[in-house]
This record gives C-alpha cells, sequence and structure tokens, in this order.
C-alpha cells in the first residue's frame, strides 16, 4: 500500500506572515487526516517560519529547489544541507518551471537527485513532456529519457524512498487537466521504467504523483488511478479552501 501525498507548491508566492497564516489554517484543518501525507513546499524565506508552526503536526516540510552541491561559492544558491538544517524532509526537483525557465537540464536533475538522497532529503523528482512533444506523439520517449537520466545514478535501495511527479507542462497553470486516462497511461510507463532500474519490489513501493490544475473537483478522478498516489498542487494549495477540500478529496 503506496501512502497518498498531498503536496502544495506555493511558488514563488507567500510573505513570512502570509506564508505561516496559511500553514497555520492548513494545520488546523488537516489534523486528524492520517491516511494521507501532506507537504508543504513554501518559498525559501518562509522555510524556517512555516517549520515553526507545523512542529507539533504530522505535516513535512518541502523546499522548491536546491543546489547540487552541499557548499561552496556559488552565490545566490541555497544548498541541500541548509534545507535538511532548517527541517525540510522534502525538495521538489527538476520542475518544469526550472526546466524552462532557469535551464536545467535531465543531467543537472541527475546531480540534484543524487546530493539530495545523500543528504538525506526525499526528492519529488518532475517529469513531464510539453504540449508540442505530447502532440508530435513524443511523450513516453520524453518521459523516458527524464526518467532515465535523471535517476540514473540512484541504488535500488534509494529508488525505493523516491517519489516522482508526472506534471504534463501544457497542463501546469493552465485550467486543462490531464484526463484520468492521460495521466493513468503516463504513471504506469514511469512506474514500468522504474521497475527496470530499481526491480519490481521498489517500483511498487515508489509513489508518483500527478501535477498540473488539479483542483477540488478532479481530485477524485485522478486520485481513482492505480498509478496515481497523490497530487503535487500549484495554485490551488495557495488557498486553504481549496487545499483542504483536495487532501480531503
Ligand atoms: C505545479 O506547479 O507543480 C503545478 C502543478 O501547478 P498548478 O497546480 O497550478 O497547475
Amino acid at each position: 500500500m503506496r501512502k497518498p501525498i498531498i503536496a502544495g507548491n506555493w511558488k514563488m508566492n507567500k510573505l513570512i506572515l502570509e506564508a505561516v497564516e496559511l500553514a497555520r489554517e492548513i494545520k488546523n484543518r488537516t489534523g486528524s487526516v492520517a491516511n494521507k501525507e501532506i507537504v508543504l513546499c513554501p518559498p525559501f524565506t518562509a522555510l524556517s517560519s512555516v517549520k515553526e508552526v507545523l512542529e507539533d503536526s504530522p505535516i513535512k516540510l518541502g523546499a522548491q529547489n536546491m543546489h547540487w552541491e552541499v557548499r561552496g561559492a556559488y552565490t545566490g544558491e541555497v544548498s541541500p544541507m541548509m534545507l535538511k538544517d532548517v527541517g525540510c524532509t522534502y525538495v521538489i526537483l527538476g520542475h518544469s518551471e526550472r526546466r524552462q525557465y532557469f535551464g536545467e537540464t535531465n543531467s543537472i536533475v541527475k546531480k540534484k537527485v543524487r546530493t539530495a538522497f545523500s543528504t538525506g532529503l526525499v526528492p519529488i523528482v518532475c517529469v513531464g513532456e510539453t504540449l508540442p512533444e505530447r502532440e508530435k506523439g513524443e511523450t513516453l520517449r520524453v518521459l523516458e529519457e527524464q526518467v532515465k537520466t535523471g535517476l540514473s545514478e540512484l541504488t535500488r535501495e534509494e529508488g525505493k524512498g523516491l517519489v516522482v511527479a508526472y506534471e504534463p507542462v501544457w497542463a501546469i497553470g493552465t485550467g486543462k487537466t490531464a484526463t484520468p486516462d492521460q495521466a493513468e497511461e503516463a504513471q504506469r510507463f514511469i512506474r514500468k521504467l522504474l521497475g527496470q532500474m530499481f526491480g519490481g519490489e521498489s517500483a511498487q513501493a515508489i509513489r508518483i504523483l500527478y501535477g498540473g490544475s488539479i483542483n477540488p473537483d478532479n481530485i477524485s478522478a485522478l486520485m481513482s488511478c492505480e498509478d496515481v498516489d497523490g497530487g503535487l498542487v500549484g495554485g490551488a494549495s495557495l488557498n486553504v479552501e481549496s487545499f483542504v477540500k483536495i487532501v480531503n478529496y
């Protein structure tokens, strides 16, 4: 049994006081949820304050990015050790906005995934095709390249602890959601790849999230898919009402 994860990616939103307020309301409203793991990923500047709010709750803290080195002369970057230090359990890696706007490639993602594991962070590794790639029938090829390169340096044991997020780029922030069939086809394929890389037992244990315009109305259908083990939620995670409804799908 894979415990579902509902993770909120707040992106570059929320000042510290706003983040604290949102985290507090989410904590108060989801306190009794035990059958799902809830993860909040505020911006770096709010991690410490949100961690304090979450101290006495099962809600986990995640970051949205990190550097691949643990320390050094990388002006402006944040290291995985710093994320551990502030109390993060998870880190989102290879988000399509990082790939699209900051030139993050599969080999950069690979280095980050490697360091996340050696630092004790659980990476939520994002993969997904663009609209032109889907229209050209290249979805599975793109996913294969992202999964095989991005996760290539992990051992079988590490592989088991991984979280993958299938996020079709055309569905992120657009209001267009993948149909349950589209999500299931991609996620079943990702699990098959994970099986080839880490063995069937590990592949069965790995949580594969769907992400892309999740809202309270579409979460149940997506979660009814066999290979959808949770959601990475962007826009709808910024509002307490919609996020709590998604958690309680
Ligand atoms: C995301 O950024 O990971 C995401 C899925 O965003 P949204 O839910 O807004 O599409």
